[in-house]
């Protein structure tokens, strides 16, 4: 174990930011799955930027202690490419809920699919917007049988087919319930050279009475042993054959390497850089 590196990430940033989740949130084990894979990952804090999405999850890059980024609502996926194209050598790991992701943030989510930069983003996929009090985001509704949908109840979004067909060449799954797994998942997404999606489910024990940690134990499933996600007709195949049975599939759906060439490095007009003044700005934030 490399102490220097788990001493950086196991401090918190408290008490600064004291934690705001609700005791018991799936939240709390993916960020201790996800302090746990970077530091397998022997990063530091000035590797990586973390940025995170609005609402309950998004609030994860403040118990971490490292540089983070928060922007607009839906923008995750956006401010993380910016940065990435900027710095290529960043593993730039975005955090963000279903709502944040699938509803006001999805064109982000596509067209980052079919750009497939090096990125990892982290879903906290718990069916609701938890703080807004839980009304029913694009992933509501998993595992209720399956009726006639209407205009204020649309069936759900699956991010692991959306992210799959729009081009991500890293799609797994994991689940809080069992943060070993998880962390598994995200030292895989973050070794990826492509965008690697891990959409984690996180229940949100306040509002969704429904997704608990009992009802995800009785329905996960880790994907069978020999299984190839490299293969795009087998990943759709093993998505159908869980669907079929009524079970989630936990691990790596799908992978492939990823064929485009890399971005160029964005100019950082240094010279400009350099003659600005930043000192009124930083008195601003002091
Ligand atoms: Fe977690 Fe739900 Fe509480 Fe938000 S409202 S902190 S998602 S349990
Ligand atoms: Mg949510």
């Amino acid at each position: 174990m490399p102490e220097a590196v788990k001493s950086i990430w196991d401090q918190n940033a408290a008490p600064r930011h004291r934690i705001q989740w609700c005791p018991g949130c799936g939240d709390y084990a993916v960020l201790n799955a996800l302090k746990a894979a970077l530091t397998a990952l022997e990063l530091t804090p000035s590797e990586v930027l973390l940025v995170g999405g609005i609402g309950c999850s998004g609030q994860i890059r403040n118990y971490l202690n490292g540089n983070s980024f928060y922007g607009t609502h839906g923008g995750a996926l956006a401010y993380a490419l910016g940065a990435k194209m900027a710095n290529p050598e960043l593993h730039v790991v975005a955090l963000a809920g279903d709502g944040d992701t699938l509803a006001i943030g999805i064109e982000n989510f596509v067209h980052v699919c079919r750009r497939d930069p090096d990125l990892t983003l982290v879903i906290m996929d718990n069916g609701v917007y938890g703080l807004t009090k839980g009304q029913d985001s694009p992933s509501a509704g998993l595992g209720r049988p399956p009726g006639p949908s209407s205009e204020e109840h649309p069936p759900f979004i699956d991010p692991v087919k959306m992210g799959i067909t729009c081009g991500a060449t890293f799609v797994a799954q994991s689940f809080s319930g069992d943060p070993k797994h998880a962390t598994q998942m995200y030292v895989e997404a973050v070794r990826h050279k492509g965008f690697a999606i891990v959409n984690d489910f996180s229940p949100c024990v306040t509002y969704n009475k429904f997704n608990t940690y009992d009802w995800f134990r009785a329905h996960c499933e880790v994907v069978p042993d020999g299984y190839n996600p490299a293969d795009e007709d087998a990943a759709m195949a093993l998505i159908r054959d869980f669907e079929r049975r009524e079970k989630l599939p936990l691990g790596i759906i799908y992978q492939k390497p990823r064929e485009k060439t890399p971005a160029k490095r964005l100019p950082m007009w240094q010279p400009e850089i350099e003659r600005i003044d930043l000192e009124p700005l930083l008195a601003g934030l002091r």
